[in-house]
């Protein structure tokens, strides 16, 4: 073994080598996999094979399309086969809801370029005869699933490795990780010690304990995971006797199972309701290729829905049930990157679904170790989307929520309940004798509306407009109208301090910084000229500057500030940044009365001259020492009051007594969402996202090109001066009883107009091969499928995708957010666009002007 190495890929599982793989692939040679037994040693090689590109995350989704398409590549590099069985899969609704869920799934693949169908129950068991259609009212067909074999596969990424020059080290465990002052890594081994410049976690059931190495505690679980495989079937053989084609996968949410063929007969796998972690604290450093014990007890429930609806699966008998564990993170996607606070130390674990997104993780983790990006956006599977709270108990109840829900619909206005409450403020109690109903912010409890007096405070989850339409409204009106108050906690809060803050900022932000005592808002970018992040910036002393943003990035910008961090020179230690997280709590009163309402708590003036628009100033208010920002996200006349948590209910029992003349209402974070929209403002990680340049993102305003040099400078100029592609555009929707969630396709009547080819950031090109190269879509087509993927119907095109949206209440309208190509963006003429809200074409229109308050005049007031 040999002492050094750029990089030590510890882990030889799927993900490992596939790390490994794209690392060589990139160019790194001088690289080493270390694995403590043989290759497949943790979950790798006991998994189903199955694979499918589908995601929620439409990014995520591309990565996994990645990975399918990957196959061919190494199997003809390494000359191992995958036994590739690309047969394609189902997914089985048995309500309308699930039919809801299913057509949104549909209307996404439209930009995302997958080839799903919409089709019958008889469809779906022409292609899967065991089933029982009558207990279904529709499937979509998607043609890239399958499955393979988990150790071929494993073995032909570290083949393809191999061939390009990496070294892979077996029956070999890392016991210790150490770091030298220049940041070298000490990768201690049974066998001896490897200096290495990068170290990538990809220890699977022991990531954790990879993890605690360094003294992270990985926010994973491993979880016991069964299926069954049954005795060969002579129906099985008499189908691909008579078809010449192999059954297909089939994902069934009622009896959260799925199933497929498996040689003669079928596999059948759970997802149980009464799920089981597995080693919950510490996973045992002897388990090697072992299985655990079967509980058929525990998969009852679900097997006997999988019989009703699979009468033919059945009357077959059982060979072997299977159980392994495998790990999972909170919200069941991967925990991929460089973890805060660390240098060169790099995670790809919590992988639940290696032979899908394993090709995708190996991808976006070597972009990033070599070339500083990971290329994508892979917000949905970052290792810093999860905070400090994410403890070892929070994680192990968040998992089993998750696992157990991995089949169930998750509705937009849906909270889950597990792990709540973690992280209050001091209002909480108090919000919930206001008969707030509660959401889950970044692990913080945060009021999301106020059900009536006497009503339960409880959402009724829905893909339609739903119980807190009326409430939300009231807010809304009072709001606007009068004032009304809300918590801000959750947003995000640093201080950058010290003599170089201010250089520190300007390389990093598109905006000016602002004098003393005012505010500015600034996008971030990376190198390649991609929106990173959306600051509020408030100048408070000669270096000192506040700063808040989205609360759910505050990890993922900690970890940019400190990579930016001047570490050499004269400017080294010159800056210092402070995240203040739940230690700095804030509310916001906004509406016409609002400066009524504050004049009475301070005792300085605050008419507008003395305090305008865009300022910032630290003022007692109602006896609290506060920092307060004359801005609102209502776009409204407002103000933003930070404080200590300590004097919180202070200021809030002062505003609310204060504001009983004003007729001040509270209001909640859906009601600010609603408001945001008829100014037209976008939020992070909707709008606002790395796919999108500023000028896409219509943040022109924020962008000082001719300031000094600042990161992404150079890629926006060129964004600038050769036009934007996309443009972020406001559509009023004439909507029915749905508004738009997000994610839906924007049709534009464009006739024989041609706009040029617009790459949707999302976008891949489904693969379409089968394991000969033919294609699978086409076998089914010949079928008869009834439906057909359509981006194109008549003069009618898929042009873009809704970010967000929802009602705005005050100006009485549906909204939607989203990208369209630049060209179509100024035009505001009616029966050009309409938006695809639960499989149902809805005219809508581009609002350029905000609907309310369009010159802005009432928050500048
Ligand atoms: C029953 C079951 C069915 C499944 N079905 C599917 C499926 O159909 N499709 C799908 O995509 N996924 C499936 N999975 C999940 C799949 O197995 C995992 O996503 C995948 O194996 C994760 O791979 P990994 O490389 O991250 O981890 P692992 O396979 O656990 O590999 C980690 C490796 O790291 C090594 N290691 C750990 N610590 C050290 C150390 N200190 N020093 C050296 N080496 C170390 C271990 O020995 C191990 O070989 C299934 C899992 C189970 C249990």
């Amino acid at each position: 073994m040999k002492s050094h190495a750029k990089a030590v890929v510890i882990g030889g599982g799927v993900v490992g080598c596939s790390v490994l793989y794209h690392l060589a692939k990139a160019g790194w040679n001088d690289i080493m996999l270390i694995e403590r037994s043989e290759l497949t040693s943790g979950s790798s090689w006991h998994a189903a094979g199955g694979f499918h590109t589908l995601n929620g995350d439409p990014n995520v989704a591309k990565l996994q399309a990645y990975t399918v398409q990957l196959y061919k590549e190494i199997e003809e590099l390494s000359g191992q086969s995958c036994s590739l069985h690309l047969t394609g899969g189902v997914m089985m609704a048995d309500t309308p809801e699930r039919m809801d869920f299913l057509r949104l799934a549909h209307a996404k693949g439209r930009y995302l370029g997958m080839d799903t169908e919409l089709i019958t129950p008889s469809e779906a068991k022409a292609m899967f005869p065991l089933m029982d259609e009558t207990n279904f009212v529709g499937a979509m067909w998607d043609p890239v699933e399958g499955h393979l074999d988990p150790s071929g596969t494993t073995h032909a990424y570290a083949k393809a490795a191999r061939k390009l020059g990496a070294e892979i080290v077996l029956r070999n465990r890392v016991v210790e990780l150490t770091q030298e002052v220049d940041g070298t890594w000490n990768v201690v081994t049974e066998q001896g010690t490897v200096k290495a410049d990068h170290v990538v976690n990809c220890g699977g059931l022991w990531a954790r304990e990879i993890g605690r190495m360094v003294g992270v505690e990985l926010p994973l679980l491993a979880m016991e995971h069964m299926y069954l495989l049954t005795e060969p079937m002579p129906e099985v053989e008499e189908f691909n006797k008579s078809t010449g084609r192999e059954m297909i996968g089939v994902m069934d949410f009622k009896g959260e199972i799925y199933t497929r063929q498996e040689r003669n007969g079928i596999l059948l796998g759970t997802y149980e309701k009464a799920c089981k972690p597995w080693s919950p604290v510490n996973t045992p450093w002897d388990f090697g290729h072992e299985l655990l014990q079967p509980d058929i007890d525990r998969i009852a429930p679900s097997l006997e829905i999988g019989f009703k609806h699979f009468p033919g699966i059945e009357k077959a008998g059982i060979k072997q049930i299977i159980n392994g564990p495998f790990t999972f993170a909170l919200d069941g996607n991967p925990l991929v990157g460089p973890v805060q606070g660390l240098t060169n130390f790099w995670c790809a674990c919590a992988v639940m679904a290696g032979f899908s997104q394993g090709g995708g993780v190996g991808l976006a983790l070597s972009n990033w170790m070599v070339h500083g990006d990971p290329g994508f956006d892979v917000w949905g599977m970052d290792v810093a989307r999860f905070g400090e709270w994410a403890t070892l108990r929070y994680t192990n109840a968040k998992v089993r929520e998750n696992y157990s829900r991995r089949f169930s619909i998750r509705f937009p206005n849906e909270e889950l309940p597990a792990a709540r409450p973690a992280q209050t403020t001091p209002l909480y109690d108090t919000m919930l004798a206001n008969n707030a109903v509660m959401g889950d912010s970044w692990g913080l409890e945060t009021p999301l509306w106020f059900a009536p007096k006497g009503a339960e405070p409880k959402d009724i989850v829905s893909f339609h407009r739903s119980n807190d339409f009326g409430p939300i409204g009231e807010e809304v009106r009072a709001t606007r109208e009068k004032v009304g108050v809300t918590e801000i906690a959750n947003f995000a809060k640093y201080e950058v301090s010290g003599p170089a803050a201010e250089d520190f900022l300007n390389r990093l932000m598109t905006n000016r910084m602002p004098k003393t005592g005012r505010i500015v808002l600034t996008p971030m970018l990376n190198e390649f000229g991609r929106l990173i992040g959306d600051f509020t910036i408030a100048k408070a002393g000669e270096e000192r500057f506040m700063i808040w943003s989205s609360s759910a990035a505050q990890k993922y910008h900690m970890r940019w500030f400190e990579k930016h961090l001047p570490k050499d020179g004269p400017r080294a230690s010159q800056v210092r940044i402070h995240r203040f997280d739940q230690t700095l709590v804030g509310l916001s009163i906004a509406g016409p009365r609002s400066r009524d309402l504050l004049q009475k708590l301070v005792d300085v003036d605050i008419s507008t001259k003395a305090f305008r628009f865009m300022d910032f100033r630290e003022m007692a208010v109602g006896g609290a020492p506060c920092m307060v920002n004359r801005i609102t996200y209502t776009g409204d006349l407002g103000y933003e009051i930070w404080m200590a948590p300590a004097y919180q209910r202070l200021v809030y029992k002062a505003i609310k007594d204060a504001g009983e003349e004003f007729g001040l209402v509270d209001f909640g974070m859906r009601a600010l969402l609603s408001m945001r929209l008829e100014k037209n403002f976008p939020t992070w990680f909707r709008e606002l996202r790395p796919i999108y340049g500023p000028f896409e993102g219509a943040m022109d305003r924020f962008v000082k090109l001719e300031k000094n040099d600042f990161i992404g400078r150079e890629a926006a100029a060129r964004e600038q001066a050769e036009g934007p592609k996309l443009r972020r555009v406001s559509f009023i929707v004439d909507a029915a009883d749905a508004d738009v969630m997000g994610d839906e396709p924007i049709w534009a009547n464009v006739g024989s107009k041609d706009y040029g080819t617009v790459e949707m950031p999302h976008g891949y090109g489904a693969p379409r091969f089968d394991t000969d190269g033919k294609e699978v879509r086409g076998s089914r087509a010949a079928e008869g499928a009834s439906a057909v993927r359509g981006i194109v119907d008549g003069d009618w095109r898929v042009v873009g995708w809704v970010t967000s949206g929802g009602y705005a209440h005050y100006v009485q309208k549906s909204m939607a957010q989203g990208y369209v190509p630049a060209a179509l963006a100024g035009d505001e003429s009616a029966g050009l666009f309409e938006i695809e809200i639960l499989g149902s074409r809805r005219p809508a229109r581009i609002n350029v002007e905000p609907p309310f308050d369009p010159s802005g005049e009432k928050m500048r007031t």
